[in-house]
């Protein structure tokens, strides 16, 4: 893996204003997962508005997968750690998205789509994350791209942390996708035993970070595992630091709040509720999601 020295200096870093343990839920037609970003915090983590963690190797939690259902307003990551998952949607994408892989679908005015689990045994491992759109931009063309884990930019600190690179810039280095409205960052951070990552961020982004092997310390503020740590938005702070005791794997996600009013039925998320009737109307008479 390349070798990167840049630096990504950070001299007043953020503190953790609250650990979320998330809630165990059931989605799709049956997938067992853990809400990690709920409803409630929507506001919070503006621009993101969920982040559900799965990860099973018991077929009966996922076998079921996400039968044909529609969105509309906002951006959907997927980010698989272990397993297999096919996605077919109306606007004609189709992949496979497998170890390591990451599936980018921009909603947009709308896309109907389902994601099945290819296995019947072994561990299905990832994360699902809503990145919100602009209200300029909800009604937008959907768009689609699949991330191998080969395509994805990476690269190891000179202190021997591996970063994946979703989105966003890190250490000089730009990330599979980037958005100017939201800005988001979206990295996979590897850090064996006692090493520690900076990574530069504006005082007024939204911020956290997942941990989903062994445990981190964020100024002094032990993070562990299966734990969301929400940054808090001191003003003067300029990033983040994150330290290592033992081998941890964590995620870390930000993105530029677009404050704006957020009114979500299911899996819709506009501006008004006249909007979200608007959704609803055009799901049921089948306009969304349909060739234009
Ligand atoms: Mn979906």
């Amino acid at each position: 893996m390349t070798k990167n020295s840049n630096p990504e200096p950070v001299s007043k870093p953020r503190t953790v204003e609250q650990l979320v343990a998330g809630k165990p839920t059931s989605d799709g037609a049956g997938v067992q997962l853990t809400r990690v970003l709920t409803q409630q915090l929507q506001r919070r983590l503006d621009p993101f508005l969920m982040l559900d963690a799965f990860g099973s190797d018991n077929p009966d939690d996922y076998i079921a997968g996400f039968p044909d259902h529609p969105h509309r307003g906002f951006e959907t990551i997927t980010y698989m750690i272990a397993g297999r998952m096919l996605h077919r949607d109306s606007a004609g994408h189709e992949g496979l998205l497998s170890n390591g892989g990451v599936q980018w679908m921009t909603a947009g005015s709308g896309v109907i789509h389902s994601e099945i689990p290819q296995q019947e045994a072994g561990v299905m491992e990832g994360f699902q994350l809503w990145l919100n759109l602009p209200g300029r931009d909800k009604m937008c063309a959907p768009w689609y791209r699949d991330f191998a884990a080969a395509d994805l930019p990476r690269f190891v600190t000179a202190g021997g942390v591996a970063a994946t690179l979703i989105a966003g810039t890190s250490h000089g280095v730009m990330g599979a996708v980037t958005r100017a409205a939201t800005a988001p960052l979206y990295l996979d951070l590897h850090l064996p035993a006692g090493t520690r990552f900076t990574q530069s961020l504006p005082a007024t982004h939204n911020a956290f970070i997942y941990v989903y092997r062994g445990a981190v310390n964020v100024a002094g503020k032990t993070v562990p595992a299966q734990r969301m740590a929400i940054l808090a938005n001191e003003s003067q702070t300029d990033g983040v630091e994150i330290e290592a005791a033992e081998e941890a794997q964590v995620l870390l996600i930000a993105g530029q709040p677009l404050h704006e009013p957020i009114v979500q039925h299911g899996p819709f998320v506009m501006n008004t509720e006249q909007e979200i009737n608007q959704a609803i109307d055009d799901f049921r008479s089948g306009r969304l999601g349909a060739a234009a």
